[in-house]
């Protein structure tokens, strides 16, 4: 094997670079970049073509496109809450040109005036001013080839995108030929160039094309490393893990689990109890995800899961990522269950009622001690909680199988943690609390075998979804105050609770991905190739109108808005409050109250995304509708339709990006969660999809889920195939291979792959 290793240059600091000078190191630090891999792996995240650009003039209202134009005036506008906004004034000869960026008033500060600079983004007519909002920009530098890689920089570093092309170049040249990781037999049929084009042509192309060639090589490498893991992962839970052998060809308990239920299980539901019953009869652990839409029936999936367990005298778990959500999954678990009897000998007759109960860190001492005796005896069969039933004083006298309801949270240590609770690793159900795309299935539950409810139980009726800007909420009012006056009922949500508090909640982490679009790197490393591809807009039909100089209002709160809608807009209706940071007690109240219909119109916060079931509920405002994640909405219009009305979500939004508008337009097109999850992927790249469960290298630098979506599925099939072929790990000609895994992968999943 010849040619240039990773690994080699992986133990080369940048700093040996003739043309990195001492001064430049910490900003290179500040970049990720230490190593002159680290720096090769820095990949553009967008290219100039200078011989495809237009004139100011040339642009039409709405037309992307790429201009280069001098500085003629720069300004910062500071705004309430420390966020200020920069704007600059170009000139190109052909006309002027006002760029505004949205919190990012530091680039007032970034350009002199007379700079040459690139700039990328859609111009927007207003007030006869020609603008783009938030555009990439980027100075131009000397460069004299017709395509320029832009690189990451950031206000801090103070290493330019020209300077970081010219320590590719050296790094380039000293490197030379790059070795061959993956065996040609492989990457027959796959059309993809070498590994030393690769490198060259991403950093320096000659042409658009090769750089697209050497993009999907690269990512194409990132995806098989990522799927070797997960493959090898899989393999190794498979055969090397002691599990239960449940079983399931009795079907005592489910049988009578499923004749009690109140409605006919739909085929999705029944085809997937199946496979599980067949994972449960094997010798090794369960690893499954099933995903389903909001409201396809995943509980009673998982509660029949359990069940298998139990009627074998094994004990279930069931896990949510919040207290909120394993409050509501406790009860509808414990709905779902009464009734039902188990074996006990020691009881008269011979059986005693089957025994659920919920631990959080809400449960009382005296409860806690009590919960814990019965889970250790046996005398508690299935356990509802958060992540406090992985803590180590919580022993069970037979854990069989786990079911845990979440999103990318449930990882390598979570499962070891598992598997120490008893004998035999128990069997694991993972849901998703909403469908994700097939691509990041893959990728981040790629080491699970997967089952899909693609059927809704009969009964729910479409939802009209509008969206309303604030100047049009009346609108909203009206119709809720017909639904109610109709006997139905209503749900305001809003994104903050209010009181004085102020205290956000249930959306952290969806409104971290909103407020990203306002984040100075984050639309700019959206598409590495935008300029390239003007005018790709996905339809114009349901487009609000963006005025992006409209100010954002500030959100919301219910505590708030409580007090107006009851003093205002539905004055004489009785209006009821239910956030997380009532007590417990004052929540299972309001909760009561408007399930028996008492309160009319519930304003709440998150909460009431997950498990409240109100079929009387026809309508729903979300407030602030553009501070919510699509996942997020989703659920939160999924609380009604849920009866035989007709339903309506109504969004109130001032978007103030495009971003967020398209969100709230995939919200009004469809109802669909799984192309819903497509959208989000569409709109915002993988990020957020991925969450937390890939960190550090395995982070996946220039792969996308969005865009090689037919890379994902190849990557899977040769790791599939390289896996079976050897999985020792041994044979020679993997052995480049391997060690890029191991040098890419993070130390928590290296132990994993080099455990077994
Ligand atoms: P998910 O967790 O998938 O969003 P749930 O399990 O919470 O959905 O179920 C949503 C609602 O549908 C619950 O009220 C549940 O009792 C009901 N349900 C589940 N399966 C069926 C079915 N086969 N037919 C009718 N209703 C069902
Ligand atoms: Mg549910």
């Amino acid at each position: 094997m010849s040619g240039r290793r990773l690994r080699t240059l992986d133990g080369l600091p940048v700093a040996e670079l003739k043309a990195v000078t001492p001064r430049k190191v910490p900003g290179l630090r500040a970049l990720g970049i230490d190593t002159v891999l680290d720096l090769l792996t820095h990949y553009p995240r967008r290219y100039v073509d200078r011989t495809n650009q237009a004139s100011i003039a040339s642009l039409s209202e709405g037309q992307e496109g790429v201009v280069t134009a001098k500085v003629v005036r720069t300004s910062q506008r500071r705004l309430r809450g420390g966020r200020s906004t920069a704007e600059i004034v170009l000139h190109d000869g052909s006309a002027p040109l006002t760029c505004t960026f949205f919190n990012q008033g530091w680039r007032a500060k970034q350009f002199a005036e007379g700079q040459e600079v690139t700039v990328f983004g859609k111009l927007r007519m207003y007030r006869g001013q020609r603008q783009m909002a938030n555009p990439v920009i980027d100075l131009v530098g000397d460069q004299t080839g017709r395509i320029v890689p832009i690189y990451r920089q950031s206000g801090k570093a103070n290493v330019s995108s020209v300077e970081l092309a010219r320590y590719v170049a050296e790094a380039l040249e000293r490197a030379g030929a790059f070795a061959e990781p993956v065996p040609a037999r492989y990457l027959a049929g796959l059309a993809l160039v070498d590994r030393s084009a690769a490198f060259h042509d991403v950093h320096a192309p000659s042409d658009l094309p090769a750089k697209d060639a050497a993009r999907r090589r690269l990512a194409f490498d990132e995806l098989l490393r990522l799927q070797l893991l997960l493959v090898r992962r899989k393999r190794a839970v498979a055969e090397s893990s002691v599990g239960l052998v449940h079983d399931t060809r009795s079907g005592g308990l489910v049988a009578q689990f499923v004749g009690h239920l109140p409605f006919e299980l739909t085929g999705a539901q029944r085809r997937a109890i199946a496979t599980i019953a067949g994972d449960l009869a094997l010798p090794h652990p369960m690893n499954r995800l099933l995903q389903g839409d909001v409201g396809s029936g995943k509980t009673v999936v998982a509660v029949a899961a359990m069940l298998y367990g139990v009627q074998g005298a094994h004990q279930g778990a069931f896990m949510a990522p919040t207290e909120v959500l394993a409050d509501q999954h406790f009860l509808s678990v414990r709905h779902l269950l009464e009734g039902l009897m188990v074996p006990d000998e020691s009881r008269l007759g011979g059986v005693r009622p089957l025994a659920v109960d919920l631990l959080t860190s809400r449960t009382t001492t005296a409860e806690r001690g009590r919960i814990l005796g019965d889970l250790a005896s046996g005398q508690l069969d299935i356990i509802v909680g958060t992540h406090a039933l992985l803590t180590e004083d919580v022993g069970f006298r037979s854990l069989g199988v786990v079911v845990v309801d979440e999103q990318h949270r449930f990882g390598v240590e979570q499962r070891a943690a598992l598997a120490e609770k008893g004998l035999a690793e128990p069997d694991l159900l993972v849901m998703t609390a909403t469908p994700i795309p097939r691509t990041a299935a893959m990728t981040v539950y790629g080491d699970l075998d997967h089952t899909t409810l693609d059927e809704m139980p009969p009964g729910r009726t479409p939802i009209s979804t509008r969206l309303l800007r604030w100047d049009q909420q009346d609108a909203a009012w009206k119709r809720v105050r017909a639904e109610l006056d109709a006997g139905h009922q209503a749900y305001v949500v809003c994104p903050l609770v209010g009181g004085g508090a102020m205290e956000e909640e249930g959306f952290e982490s969806e409104d971290l991905a909103a407020g990203e679009d306002e984040d100075a790197d984050a639309d700019a490393d959206e598409d590495e190739d935008a300029g390239q591809r003007p005018g790709e807009d996905a339809g114009d039909a349901g487009r609000l109108s963006i005025d992006l100089d409209a100010e954002r209002p500030p959100p919301r709160a219910a505590v708030e808005e409580r007090e107006r809608l009851a003093a205002s807009e539905l004055a004489g209706y009785t209006v009821g409050l239910l956030h997380g940071q009532l007590a417990p007690k004052d929540k299972d109240g309001v909760m009561a109250a408007f399930r028996a219909g008492e309160i009319q119109v519930l304003v709440a916060t998150t909460v009431v995304e997950v498990g409240v079931d109100v079929a009387n509920a026809t309508v729903m405002v979300i407030e602030d509708a553009d501070r919510f994640g699509i996942a997020q909405l989703h659920q939160l219009r999924g609380r009604v339709g849920r009866g035989q009305a007709k339903s309506y979500c109504l969004l109130l939004a001032n978007p103030v990006t495009e971003l967020a508008a398209g969100r709230l337009e995939a919200m009004a097109r469809t109802e669909n969660g799984f192309e819903l999850a497509e959208a989000d992927l569409d709109l915002r790249g993988e990020g957020t999809v991925l969450g937390a469960r890939q960190k550090g290298r395995t982070d996946l630098k220039i792969a996308s889920l969005r865009r090689h979506r037919d890379l994902v599925l190849k990557a899977r099939e040769v790791a599939t195939a390289i896996i079976e072929d050897d999985p020792e790990l041994s044979d020679p000609d993997y052995h480049l291979l391997w060690d890029e895994v191991s040098l890419f992968v993070s130390e928590e999943e290296r132990q994993f792959l080099f455990r077994s």
